[in-house]
């Protein structure tokens, strides 16, 4: 989602002023850093990274340093008084007005604070994506009104809205236009989409995916991230129905022990969250499910955690991401005891990790010999002269291929696996 609000932060300046995107900070006339408070670790980046551009702008007193996304939004005018270099804040539902803000800082001299929540206007004022390659994300809600206690992004992007179908239609049916085949349907909770322009519960998500599919050039369709809560029957019978909805879903669980979803108000339990994924695998045998786990919430013992691994056991993910439980400010778990100690988590994390890891080695191990439909999307990392591309589970694959296959999809023949990273041939 921040890779897409950047993304649109450097269209709406280069429409506005002209301006290029560089990865130098010393060229630049305007850097903007585009923030995370997700966790503490990523929100502390900031004000380390604002120290050392704060020295860039003492020998350029013209440069413009703005702050965007979450931090901006939790912090507000705060971020001035503690970093008085930075001369804009903006938060996530307020980037389409960085151009009007960089014109008012000219203009008054004065830094200018925007971290209100407009809501839906931000898509209406939002130049077209550039196309760069087959693949795209497009955001369909913005948000979250879950109010899960660890979790700081309702305070940050607001409640939960979603954008009306037809103007996600249209921009999926440009981006094809333009080349794209593969798009990702972005949001905190997509499958909480309806569409605000149709009747109560006229245009669920599940229709979404639908119309999505049918667009003409459009070959594949992703989504992320999705909520365990509203896991619509609907919607796992899309997956056995739409053969363009890829096989992969991220579903965060955060914990197997039903004590601990429960004071982390998920709504649902570890139970309940297994009949889905063998919904799922019902609809769609090969799926692959992946999931983000929070150890050390307040509170979690040993027996919790426990529970939480013979979750893994019993799902069998696909990847995960494991995060240690950080307090955001303002939110209902932080006034809980923060309990765990710091050497339990991070003892915890590892095993978590070492578990998905090697059930991410066995899916990976058991493509091998196998074929596999991949969309090419440019050049392998390490050696430029092979191309990459991406299965339909999202595993990278580097095989050897010409130049014209980039933007196509191939067949491939999985010979090989080095970690994550699949080998194949044409
Ligand atoms: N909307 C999704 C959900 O909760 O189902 C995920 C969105 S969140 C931005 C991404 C992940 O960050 C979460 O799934 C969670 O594992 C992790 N996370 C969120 N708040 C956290 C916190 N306070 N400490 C540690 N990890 C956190």
């Amino acid at each position: 989602m921040n890779v897409y609000d950047s993304d649109k932060m450097a269209e709406l300046l280069r429409a506005s002023h002209g301006l290029e995107p560089t990865s130098h900070a010393e060229e630049a006339d305007v850097i903007v850093l585009n923030t995370c408070s997700v966790r503490e670790k990523a929100q502390e980046k900031v004000f380390s990274d604002l120290g050392r551009l704060a020295e860039l702008k003492a020998g350029r007193p013209d440069l413009v340093i703005a702050v965007g996304g979450c931090v901006a939004s939790q912090e507000g005018e705060a971020i001035v008084a503690r970093a008085p270099c930075v001369d804009l804040v903006f938060g996530p539902q307020t980037l389409h007005r960085l151009p009007e803000l960089l014109d008012a800082r000219r203009d008054s001299g004065r830094p200018q604070v925007d971290v209100s929540f407009p809501e839906i206007e931000k898509f209406d004022a939002l130049p077209p994506a550039r196309v760069e390659g087959p693949t795209a994300f497009v955001s369909i809600m913005e948000g979250c009104s879950k109010y899960c206690t660890f979790c700081v992004v309702p305070y940050t992007r607001g409640e939960e809205f979603s954008r009306p179908a037809h103007a996600v239609l249209a921009e999926v049916a440009d981006l094809a236009l333009r080349g794209v085949k593969e798009v990702t349907l972005l949001g905190q909770n997509v499958n909480a989409y309806l569409d605000p322009d149709g009747p109560e519960g006229d245009l669920d998500f599940a229709d979404l995916l639908q119309v999505v599919s049918d667009l003409p050039g459009i070959e594949r369709v992703r989504y992320t991230t999705s909520h365990p809560l509203e896991f619509s029957q609907r919607l796992i019978d899309a997956h056995a129905r739409l053969p363009k909805l890829a096989g992969q879903v991220h579903l965060p669980v955060q914990s197997g022990s039903d004590r601990v979803l429960a004071a982390m108000k998920r709504g649902y339990t570890a139970l309940e969250y297994k009949s889905i994924v063998r919904r799922l695998r019902e609809a769609r045998p090969d799926i692959s499910i992946s999931s983000d786990f929070i150890v050390g919430f307040p509170g979690e013992t040993e027996a919790d955690f426990q529970a939480t691994l013979d979750l893994i056991d019993a799902v069998r993910f696909d990847g995960s991401y494991g995060f240690v439980y950080s307090a955001r400010p303002g939110t209902p778990a932080a006034s809980l005891a923060d309990d765990v100690t710091d050497d339990t988590k991070r003892e915890r994390l590892q095993r978590l990790l070492a578990k998905t890891d090697l059930e991410a080695a066995r899916v990976s191990a058991t493509m091998v010999g196998t074929r596999q439909r991949v969309l090419v999307d440019g050049h392998a990392r390490r050696d430029t002269s092979e191309l990459r591309g991406r299965t339909d589970n999202n595993r990278v694959v580097n095989f050897k291929g010409g130049e014209r296959l980039i933007g196509q999809f191939v067949d491939l023949t999985i010979t090989d696996v080095a970690h994550y990273t699949l080998r194949g041939a044409l």
